[in-house]
């Protein structure tokens, strides 16, 4: 259950994180955009396009059915009409929005006729009509501010070559709704990207959030939670799924392994401390008995009694955590007055250890715990109170109760622990600092033993130190 707190804390701390390049979310995103920038602009420069062919070519058309008529209706009108009554009549006849036709004779130098202006409101202008040469086939040209269609050809009548034909039309006001339309298409496009870009995103964020989740939930696994720890992820696509299964068994693999090694450090451990205890045991009779020993012959005795101690002890502290972490060490809890418990074992450490202890405690505190655990607690926070401070200062137990819960405080004016070392202390086999952890004798395995036997009861453990002033542990127990 706890577990699963944890772990669902750890999906709700979703930290905003920088900019990363080379995530797969920021590459699928500027992909994905970059093929919809490009696939949309080709459909809007296609677009425009075809719209710009389509104005050209029918105006063009249309021009170009006119010229085509232009010389054979000259032609009929000159059969019954004097020639330039015939050319103006030509000219009179064509009803075209914005065209203008003038004719001009072979030399250019005589206008023949033109229109009379009461079909468009556009007018052929001086500098129009002044243009010498205009292309054989209707095209756009812009003269000034004005988008015209330009023809030239020639006219014949009654066989004769009469002069050139000339046709102008304008076409500025469809070319700016073009321009316009062009322009209202690039808006609506870019608009368009940006509103794909914004989703593609957020689909990709969603689509990757349960990858997210589960680095998370990986990410919050300890050692003490393998065996029950399961990655579960209800709204995550079946490929995530799947990798989530796979981890799963992973786990389920290594908390085997996990178990196996614990259960062999327990069996090593056990095997080994009863020979040892029996070695140990001759050593200190050899010890105590012999008289006649020489300086060489005491000193090689001794010094094979205090490794073999050292040993029974890291053997003991081993078995003692190799039982607690798989879940041997059943906890006997039961409501026991706190006051009692730390008054017996102040006065047994005082005796032991030659050390003032003080008890400060203020009421009866009862608290829900294992007598026995917690008497292992204190002495090896006693012990460690001991080893790293002066033997003439005083150890302070000091034992209160709130509401919530019960604190003992083991209070020492000793060494203190550096600040970068605090969290780690309770790991195991972290010394502090080897030197100075030789010296003491310890493995560094006397915090860890206390954070596993203090958690099992369901309470909490922390230190508060300062170099050369003290350390304060403070176990919290439930009440
Ligand atoms: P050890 O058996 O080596 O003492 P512990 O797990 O009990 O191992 O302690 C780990 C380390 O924490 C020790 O090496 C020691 O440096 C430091 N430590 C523990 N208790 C104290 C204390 N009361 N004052 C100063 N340092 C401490």
């Amino acid at each position: 259950m706890q577990l699963i707190h944890t772990l669902r804390g750890a999906m709700r701390r979703v930290k905003r994180r920088p900019l990363d390049t080379a995530s797969l979310q920021f590459r699928l995103t500027t992909e994905i955009a970059a093929l919809s920038v490009l696939c949309l602009s080709c459909v809007a420069i296609w677009t425009s396009w075809k719209m710009q062919q389509l104005l050209i070519t029918t105006h063009t058309q249309s021009v170009e059915y006119i010229a085509n008529r232009f010389p054979r209706d000259v032609e009929l009108y000159s059969e019954m009409l004097p020639v330039e009554i015939g050319l103006q009549k030509t000219i009179n006849n064509v009803s075209v929005a914005g065209l203008v036709i003038w004719v001009k004779s072979i030399d250019g130098k005589q206008l023949l006729a033109q229109s009379t202006g009461a079909t468009s409101s556009f007018t052929a202008t001086d500098e129009l009509m002044s243009l010498a040469e205009m292309p054989l086939k209707p095209q756009v040209y812009k003269v000034g501010s004005h988008y015209l269609i330009l023809y030239q050809g020639l006219v014949t009548a009654k066989g004769k070559l009469l002069g050139k034909v000339y046709m102008a039309q304008d076409i500025t006001e469809d070319q700016r709704q073009l321009i316009a339309a062009i322009q209202g298409l690039a808006i609506v496009c870019v608009l368009a990207t940006m509103l794909t870009m914004a989703a593609i995103a957020l689909r990709i964020r969603r689509s990757l959030q349960p990858l997210q989740e589960m680095s998370q939930m990986a990410g919050a696994i300890s050692v003490d939670d393998l065996s029950q720890a399961k990655l579960q992820l209800s709204n995550a696509p079946t490929e995530v799924k799947e990798l989530a299964q796979t981890f799963n068994m992973m786990l389920s693999r290594l908390s085997d392994a996990w178990e196996q090694q614990r259960q062999f450090v327990g069996n090593i451990s056990h095997e080994l401390r009863t020979p040892l205890t029996v070695v140990l045991g001759y050593l200190q009779s050899l010890l105590r008995r012999s008289n006649n020993l020489t300086d060489y012959q005491q000193e090689a005795l001794e010094t094979a009694a205090s490794e073999a101690d050292r040993t029974v002890r890291l053997l003991q502290d081993l078995l003692d955590l190799a039982r607690a972490d798989s879940g041997y060490a059943h906890y006997l809890l039961e409501p026991i007055s706190l006051n009692d418990l730390v008054f017996e074992v102040a006065g047994m450490a005082e005796k032991f250890s030659s050390r003032l202890l003080q008890v400060q405690a203020t009421k009866t505190v009862v608290a829900i715990v294992d007598r026995d655990r917690l008497r292992q607690v204190l002495i090896n926070l006693i012990d460690n109170a001991v080893k790293y401070s002066e033997p003439n200062q005083p150890i302070d137990l000091i034992l209160e109760g709130t509401d919530q819960q019960a604190t003992i405080q083991v209070h020492d004016r000793g060494v203190g622990i550096p600040l970068q070392d605090q969290s780690r202390i309770f790991e195991r086999f972290y010394r502090v600092d080897e030197a100075r952890a030789r010296s003491t004798g310890g493995h560094g395995l006397g915090l860890a033993i206390v954070k596993t036997l203090v958690e099992g009861m369901g309470g909490t453990i922390s230190v508060r130190s300062k170099l050369g002033e003290g350390s304060v542990f403070v176990i919290g127990l439930p009440i």
